[in-house]
């Protein structure tokens, strides 16, 4: 979809720079032409397919919920996701290498230049592209200083879980990295590369890794000694016993929520979310006066047109590529 470097001009090997989009060319979003990502709804047993996002989700707003994973409408790439996934890839293929000795932070940028995720970026210029890119640097920089506890080693990255709750919903997901120790204990790590961490009541609190201890039991047959959050940006680790966590509550919420979606029950439910919510323009809760409208409905049409024009020109170009190549072999001037 975005053009890598042009040949003549390979990549630093430093890897030093993003493969930027070029943003005079690109279309200004695919938003809108996405095909919808997420998987059905039910499973082929009829079981309600959960994930914590889509707990959470609903918990946040039901409607959003409808419109996300019911209605199945596309969502708009965001800097925000780009950034994360690019982190998650880089540190997942940096953890996955299981070598003898640790590779240098040389492979964990080398990693985030190959798995860069250029999709959130398209909208914005090269400087603020690059100041992204930079930045991921720098977090990275820094995880990699931090080091990781000698006694451990990685037996899992983007460990993909599918747990049952009974008959009516399962639960799937990926842990981002299951460290094991010396005691043969487990340790659950999920990366959140947010700006600010959490505190630790929060993190004992959290659904997300209280699913994720009870998906490393299914997997691996025990619960895990440690959950911890890294908040790769502000370089905090917040690690919790898995005792301290409310794995009853858990699987509440995976029955609660899957009941309350099978009475179709999808309340518009406004909330501070709102404002990054991508189904807020149709969204009964947020309907606008007719001008307002209008107004929205042209916006959007010079938005179909600039991504239409942007195809055109790419076509262009590839036309003139292979113009020009064809000259080449037949030694004509194109
Ligand atoms: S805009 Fe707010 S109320 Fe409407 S669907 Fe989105 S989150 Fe729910």
């Amino acid at each position: 979809m975005s053009p890598d470097p042009p040949a003549e001009q390979p990549p630093p090997r430093q890897a030093d720079s993003p493969r930027l989009v070029e943003v005079d060319t690109a279309p200004p979003g695919t938003f809108g032409e996405l095909e919808p990502s997420s998987p059905p709804l039910t499973d082929a047993q009829g079981r309600i397919r959960l994930s914590f996002t889509r707990i959470d989700t609903y918990r946040n707003c039901p409607r959003r919920f409808r419109y996300t994973y019911v209605d199945r409408l596309p969502t708009r790439p965001s800097p925000h996701l780009s950034f994360g996934t690019s982190v998650h890839t880089a540190l997942e293929a940096f953890h996955d290498r299981q070598l003898p000795e640790r590779p240098g932070v040389d492979a964990l940028l080398a990693a985030l230049y190959e798995g860069w995720d250029q999709r959130g970026f398209v909208e914005l210029t090269r400087d603020e592209q690059v100041a992204y890119y930079r930045h991921a640097q720098q977090v990275l920089r820094r995880y990699h200083a931090r080091g990781e506890p000698g006694d451990r080693r990685t037996v899992a990255t983007e460990a993909w879980f599918e747990v049952p709750f009974a008959y009516q919903a399962v639960v799937v997901g990926s842990i981002d990295r299951i460290d094991v120790d010396g005691d043969d204990q487990l340790h659950v790590v999920d990366y959140k590369t947010g700006r600010r961490a959490r505190p630790r009541s929060e993190v004992a609190g959290s659904l997300q890794l209280s699913l994720y201890a009870l998906a490393c039991q299914h997997l691996y047959g025990r619960l895990p000694a440690t959950v911890s959050l890294d908040f790769v940006v502000p370089d905090v680790v917040v690690t919790v016993a898995c005792e301290e966590l409310d794995l009853d509550a858990a699987r509440d919420a995976v029955l609660e929520t899957a009941a309350a979606i099978r009475t179709a029950a999808f309340p518009t439910t406004p909330n501070r979310l709102c404002e990054w919510c991508d189904h807020r323009p149709i969204c009964p809760a947020w309907e606008a006066p007719a001008g307002e409208q209008a107004f929205a409905e042209l916006v959007q049409e010079a938005a179909a047109r600039r991504r239409q024009l942007g195809r055109e020109v790419r076509e262009l170009r590839e036309l003139e590529a292979g113009l020009q190549r064809l000259a080449t072999e037949l030694g004509l001037d194109a």
